[in-house]
């Protein structure tokens, strides 16, 4: 599995998971303003006319130099979306009716408030079940059912990146989880 650049901005804000061969654009451009990291991504160019072939090291945390284009985006909720990946790992593969754990293929998304009045795909009315008390509950509400286990939140910019980061280098999980807010459950 590959493993991502994570870019910050100037100020250290997670913006993006790139590709390592993504990222030397912006090495080649100069708008990397710093780095962090043990890892080094070794891209190798042309041969200058002294005879030395130029390459480029990337660093698996890179800050940009700021613009327009990334303060908003920065400012923008981070959204739940449609892929259960990120839901699961908030809530641990935890099926929040029965407080088992399951493998993915054993759980769903349910909709705290059914989708069938009007509920909707937002961190804080999802949480993780599994097959079987996703299918009891059907479109009843919560209080008719079981008491949830536990209660949803819309996890933090660092949270988000942690679970939406794949093959997560140490340098990369540290950075982020040294700014996690007390109450997530990945601290
Ligand atoms: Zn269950």
């Amino acid at each position: 599995m590959t493993t991502n650049i994570l870019v910050l901005d100037i100020a250290g804000n997670p913006f993006d998971w790139i590709a390592p061969q993504d990222a030397i654009h912006y090495y080649a451009i100069g708008k990397v303003a710093w780095e962090l990291g043990e890892r080094d991504f070794v891209f190798r160019g042309g041969y200058a006319n002294t005879g030395i072939q130029s390459r480029i090291i990337v660093k698996p945390i890179i800050a940009i130099a700021g613009s327009e284009i990334m303060a908003r985006k920065l400012r923008a909720v981070l959204p739940l979306g449609d892929n259960n990946d990120l839901l699961f790992k908030r809530d641990q593969h935890i099926c929040a009716y029965c407080g088992k754990k399951f493998a993915r293929h054993h759980l769903s998304r349910d909709h705290i408030l059914p989708r069938t009045r009007g509920g909707r795909d937002t961190w804080m009315n999802c949480v993780t079940a599994c097959k079987q008390c996703n299918q009891e509950k059907g479109s009843r509400l919560v209080h008719d059912f079981r008491p949830l286990i536990y209660a949803p939140y819309a996890p933090c910019r660092y949270e988000h990146f942690i679970l939406s980061g794949r093959n997560v280098l140490a340098d990369q999980h540290d950075y982020l989880a040294a700014k996690l807010p007390r109450h997530s459950r990945l601290s």
